[in-house]
């Protein structure tokens, strides 16, 4: 697909018709209010992104209520980035080949690809569920995974009655759209702009400007190191609004088990790692341990994707085989058939020329005698 029939087409039409809608607010009479109430919708969603679609279902970094696990993916749904199945699924694949040749938003594969083609490209629109299983047994997410938009009108909806017209541009359509791209910063510059704290098998970065935009996943170089933790924000000055809210959502009880970050990537800063070098070691020996994972997993899905096609051409080996006893069987029945038939009509024929040579020898015999044989009785 080239680069234009990838970003525009009729599949992309309804992102780009939000940005040309952004343009409505100049219709509008202006109010620093509009701008406070599109900040919060962006940064409300935001929350429910990052520590919902991010750091719950993608990661499971702490534990909360199926009913507040259905609302934390129906409030992020609201953002119109597809269903938090989805997002999880395509995340989880990101983490397992980030920046190998199959990651699917890596910025090796170009820029704007990695920050927003990937998601206009009909190939990635799938729900990959082989990487959420354990997801799927929850039917009300799978369900409201396939109602994908189902909050995004339920929101647009809401905004306009709170707040009219004014509520729908400014809450509604410029929040998404700043959103879309807000989150999408995550793929792309967070992958190109920035520091690298640890050695990670990625192009993953640290910036704290981008961690203000997202509320803490701008410090994407430690996720990328410790993808486990509730927090991204390693240390007290790497802002985290998301781990902070989600500690105060913690000290309330509705969320629970918030996973630490482990003391040994805290104890030691960088530096001092590199230059005893366990941090080489570690680093490469996780790197190496991935690689093999990978190659595991991929050596697997390959033996028993040879053994189906085995098993397959057997099977269709056997079928033909056995149609082939069918037709031999048949043809048996016909010739036993047709030879019953011809020994039948043998018989018959021998009967009959038995039958007549008798005749003719009783005549002989009754021609040779000199007077008839009834005078002879
Ligand atoms: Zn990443
Ligand atoms: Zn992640």
């Amino acid at each position: 697909m080239s680069a234009r029939s990838t970003y525009f087409n009729i599949n992309t039409s309804p992102f780009w018709l939000m940005h040309l809608a952004c343009f409505s607010a100049f219709f509008i009479e202006f109010s620093w209010w509009y701008v406070l109430l599109a900040v919060a919708s962006y940064y409300l969603r935001m929350f429910f992104i990052t520590g919902g679609y991010h750091r719950y279902f993608s990661h499971k970094t702490y534990s909360t209520s199926r009913v507040v696990q259905f609302i934390i993916a129906f409030m992020a749904q609201t953002s119109s980035q597809k269903g938090a199945l989805w997002w999880a699924a395509h995340h989880r694949h990101h983490h397992k080949y980030s920046d190998m040749e199959e990651d699917i938003h890596s910025p090796k594969e170009g820029f704007w690809y990695a920050h927003m083609g990937w998601i206009l490209s009909p190939e990635n629109n799938a729900t990959q569920y082989e990487y959420i299983r354990d997801l799927t047994r929850f039917k009300e997410l799978v369900w409201l995974n396939e109602y994908r938009y189902m909050p995004v009108v339920v929101y647009a909806v809401a905004m306009f009655l709170a707040f009219g017209l004014p509520g729908l541009v400014w809450g509604f359509v410029i929040a998404t759209t700043l959103l879309w791209h807000g989150t999408f910063t995550i793929n792309s510059l967070s992958h190109t702009w920035g520091w690298q704290r640890y050695t990670t098998t990625d192009t993953s970065r640290n910036n704290p400007i981008l961690a203000l935009v997202t509320l803490g996943e701008g410090w994407h170089n430690n996720h990328h190191r410790f993808q486990a933790s509730a927090r991204n924000g390693f240390f007290w000055w790497e802002i985290d609004i998301t781990y902070y809210v989600l500690k105060t959502l913690s000290l309330l009880g509705i969320v629970w088990d918030l996973r630490p970050v482990p003391q040994y990537l805290l104890d030691s800063n960088h530096e001092s790692w590199i230059k005893n070098g366990t941090a080489t070691i570690a680093n490469a020996a996780e790197v190496a341990k991935q690689r093999v994972v990978v190659a595991a997993q991929s050596a697997t899905q390959t033996a028993s994707e040879l053994a189906q096609t085995a098993r397959t051409s057997v099977e269709e080996k056997v079928d033909v085989m056995k149609e082939k006893v069918d037709v031999v069987k048949e043809k048996l029945e016909e010739s036993k058939e047709a030879l019953a038939a011809q020994a039948g009509m043998l018989k018959e024929s021998a009967k009959h020329q038995a039958e007549e040579i008798a005749t003719k020898v009783e005549n002989a015999v009754e021609n040779a005698l000199p007077v008839p044989k009834e005078k002879l009785a």
